[in-house]
């Protein structure tokens, strides 16, 4: 049995640097909250908690601290509202997310009917429409029917978006419009990992991908690894690995997502290595 660990698996630079703002903002100011989790990672969350940054999931719970403002971005709304208040702001936005954002407003000032191609519950996507028009569409499900209202279209996608999505969503608003213009605001890490991890999936029997639950970026990895035709888990931590799964595999492929924690990622493949060791052992 072997292993194959994809390279540039965990932190991308945006969520590095969000992680050392944050840690440097701890300690700078005596009390420091983000507003929601600073990164889609639990254990992550959790780490940085015992080292004085809660989350806080509004802004009413705010009183003296300073606020750090996660990756994803938040609402022009919430922006305001904290701007109004006597709290520092230290905003760990991630860059790409704020050049979609620009992106947006620039295409709605410019007059065209803006279509995202995101999840439009996602904090990114949610801040990202605070700062555009109410005819702009945010599609998850490209087989859905669109409801254009305007023959000038601009089309973008939340940062953690499938290339292959957009580019058929592209084509579907090709005969659908007079105008169009794209702007592949897709993020190169995630656009690096996704291709990595397809290939990887192709090349093995099985494939496990760390990161949190709730992160886009990791659910996007495992979905493409499935779509490779690959029998894939995802998973936060190692201790939910089930070596059942593992039965008659020969060829193991690792991945995980841009906001998985170095040392979650060395925990799971020392196990898995662990267990491909004995495994050949008795063999
Ligand atoms: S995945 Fe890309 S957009 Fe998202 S935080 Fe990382 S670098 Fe920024």
């Amino acid at each position: 049995m072997k292993l194959k660990i994809m390279e540039n698996s965990g932190f991308c630079f945006g969520v590095r640097r969000a992680i050392d703002i944050a840690k440097n903002a701890t300690k700078k100011y005596e009390k420091v909250v983000t507003l929601g989790p600073i990164i889609h990672n639990p254990q992550m969350v959790e780490y940085l908690r015992k080292k004085g940054l809660r989350y806080i999931n509004n802004i009413s719970e705010i009183n003296d601290e300073a606020v750090v403002i996660r990756s994803h971005g938040i609402t022009y709304d919430d922006y305001k509202k904290l701007k109004n208040m006597d709290v520092k702001i230290v905003d760990a936005t991630c860059p790409i997310v704020k050049k979609a954002q620009k992106f947006a407003q620039k295409l709605t000032k410019e007059g065209y009917q803006l279509v995202v191609l995101g999840d439009k519950y996602h904090p990114e996507v949610e801040a990202l429409l605070s700062y555009v028009d109410d005819s702009c569409i945010v599609v998850a499900d490209i087989d859905n029917d669109l409801e254009l209202n305007n023959d000038k279209v601009g089309l973008i996608a939340q940062t953690t978006q499938s290339e292959t999505k957009f580019e058929q969503l592209a084509y579907k608003l090709i005969s659908k419009t007079y105008e169009l213009r794209i702007v592949r605001t897709i993020c190169n890490a995630t656009k690096l990992r996704q291709e990595k991890t397809a290939k990887l999936a192709k090349k093995s029997d099985l494939m496990i991908v760390v990161g949190g639950k709730n992160s886009a970026n990791t659910t996007r990895l495992a979905e493409i690894s499935a779509e490779n035709g690959c029998e894939t888990h995802h998973i936060e931590v190692a201790n939910e690995i089930d070596f059942n799964w593992f039965k008659g595999k020969m060829k193991i492929g690792l991945t995980a997502g841009a906001s998985t924690p170095d040392w979650i990622i060395n925990k799971v493949k020392n196990n898995l290595k662990k267990y491909i060791e004995n495994e050949d052992k008795n063999s």
